[in-house]
């Protein structure tokens, strides 16, 4: 009975944990890792077709990326979601593994002037195709048997529409263990999202970290606060620029902006919105009465009176690219919600090139920005920063609006983990950088916990919650 950490530890993206019981092998999670070193890191540490199944916590890239690349490289057994986690993957998915080939074309191009070999994407459509059908939907609160000795049960993390904490039973040779793994954790009072269900007890837990060394800004009215960057911006003729995740903070966004709108919080509410990220509007559609009978009262109140919480007049999606190099062009104060979340890639890059060197526009970060990428940078205070080659000054605002987060703040998190009527026998710390997770280990040991923040492929025994295996730094 193993618990292998094979990523998300010490670092904030790339979960994936894999866990023997019962004479099985199967995974929680087989996440992407962004941001540096990204390409060194992103092969499968294990043998794909020795795993069993897979349990998916949530549709995040870094928590579902390689599931294509496990089924590329042999895995055929069943993966467990949340319904809507479910209606989510294909097109996240999809979108993942054009990225891929998209990389892999450009890359061979450089290849063939320099005379090196040809790469092959990580995976490709077809492989997506092939992972899409592995998956079984499953809902919140109900038990899942997979043999006598193993079954797990999905609770609401709160983080995104259809985001799990997972419950395992596992029970081999006369000992029974139930291990929690958080998932990732969600913040309170987030738009359309109901809060984080807590558990009340477990033998081991494997928690998230991502900010467990700070807590978000608490306000009474974040539609207020934002609408009054907004009303700033657009009054000195500035855009305001939103790098955002396509799935769940680009919804988020829009709900805070159609009440910004509704309430007329804002000098001219006529501004014009714009998305400017085919995946975001491709998720945004998914958003439908199905779906959001996973959101929270709130939401649901709103769709009961005929309304789209996420729809409102002078709103754009925007579609080819065409569209989308012309907002550049157009005079016009506005909002532009793009993606990637962290800048590392899509259209965002290209309206921070044209907006971060006129000192009347904002830019707005309402996530958290990997180290290495160019939000990170930007968040650092960088006062010039290279975009496409070009060396482009940072004369722009930089607002850090992390009380959006889709993230428990170190408060957050400590309700999640206190929420245990009785302490667990160890608490393994992941999903955060590697100090961060050091920190928060070392906090909760101050709290009478046992709390580790394991390395990379460290092994711990289930039976007696012993190191097995050490793992390696890297
Ligand atoms: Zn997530």
């Amino acid at each position: 009975m193993n618990l292998t950490f094979y990523g998300a530890a010490r670092e904030v993206t790339g979960s994936c944990y894999s866990l023997e019981a019962d004479g099985k092998k199967f995974l929680v999670d087989c996440g992407l890792q962004q941001g540096q070193d990204e390409k060194d890191n992103q092969r499968l540490p294990f043998n794909a077709s020795d795993i069993d199944f897979v349990i998916l916590t949530h549709t995040h890239m870094d928590h579902s990326g390689r599931l294509p690349l496990l089924v590329k490289e042999g895995f055929r057994g069943k993966i467990y979601a949340i319904e809507a986690t479910c209606d989510l993957a294909s097109v996240m998915l999809k979108d993942s593994a054009s990225i891929q080939e998209m990389d892999a074309m450009w890359e061979n191009k450089k290849n063939k002037r320099t005379g090196k070999d040809k790469v092959a994407p990580l995976y490709s459509t077809a492989d997506v195709e092939d992972t899409v059908e592995l998956l079984v939907p499953c809902s919140y609160n109900n038990m899942n048997k997979i043999s006598d000795g193993i079954q797990f049960n999905f609770i609401d993390a709160g983080h995104i529409l259809g985001s799990g904490s997972v419950e395992i039973f596992l029970s081999e040779n006369g000992i029974n263990k139930k291990i929690v793994f958080s998932g990732d954790i969600g913040n309170l009072e987030q738009p359309i999202i109901k809060d984080p269900q807590y558990i009340k007890e477990a033998d081991f837990v494997v928690m998230e970290s991502t900010y467990g060394d700070r807590n978000h800004e608490k306000s009474d009215d974040y539609a207020l606060d934002l609408a009054k960057i907004i009303d700033r911006t657009l009054l000195r003729g500035g855009n305001v620029i939103i790098p955002s995740f396509a799935l769940g903070r680009t919804q988020g966004l829009l709900y805070l902006i159609r009440d910004i709108k509704e309430r007329k919080l804002v000098s001219v509410s006529n501004f014009p919105v714009y998305v400017d990220s085919p995946l975001a509007s491709e998720v945004t559609k998914l958003y439908d009465d199905d779906l959001m009978i996973y959101g929270d009262s709130q939401t649901k109140e709103i769709l009961k009176g005929g309304f789209n919480p996420l729809d409102f007049p002078d709103l754009t999606f925007t579609d080819s690219t065409d569209e989308s190099k012309e907002l550049n062009y157009n005079p016009v104060p506005k909002v532009i919600i793009s993606s990637s979340g962290m800048c590392d890639g899509g259209r965002i890059r290209h309206h921070l090139k044209f907006n971060l060197w006129k000192e009347e526009c904002s830019i707005i970060f309402s996530g958290f920005q990997a180290y290495g990428t160019l939000g990170r940078e930007l968040l650092d205070g960088a006062k010039e920063v290279t975009i496409y080659g070009e060396e482009i000054s940072v004369l722009a605002d930089i607002y850090n609006f992390t009380s959006l987060s889709a993230h428990a703040d170190r408060d957050g998190l400590l309700r999640w983990i206190n929420s245990f009527e009785e302490k667990p026998d160890k608490v393994f710390v992941t999903h955060g950088e590697d100090q961060v997770s050091d920190k928060f280990a070392e906090y909760l040991n101050e709290l009478g916990f046992l709390a580790v923040a394991p390395l990379y492929k460290s092994v711990y025994s289930l039976s007696n919650g012993e190191l097995v295996s050490p793992g390696v730094v890297r």
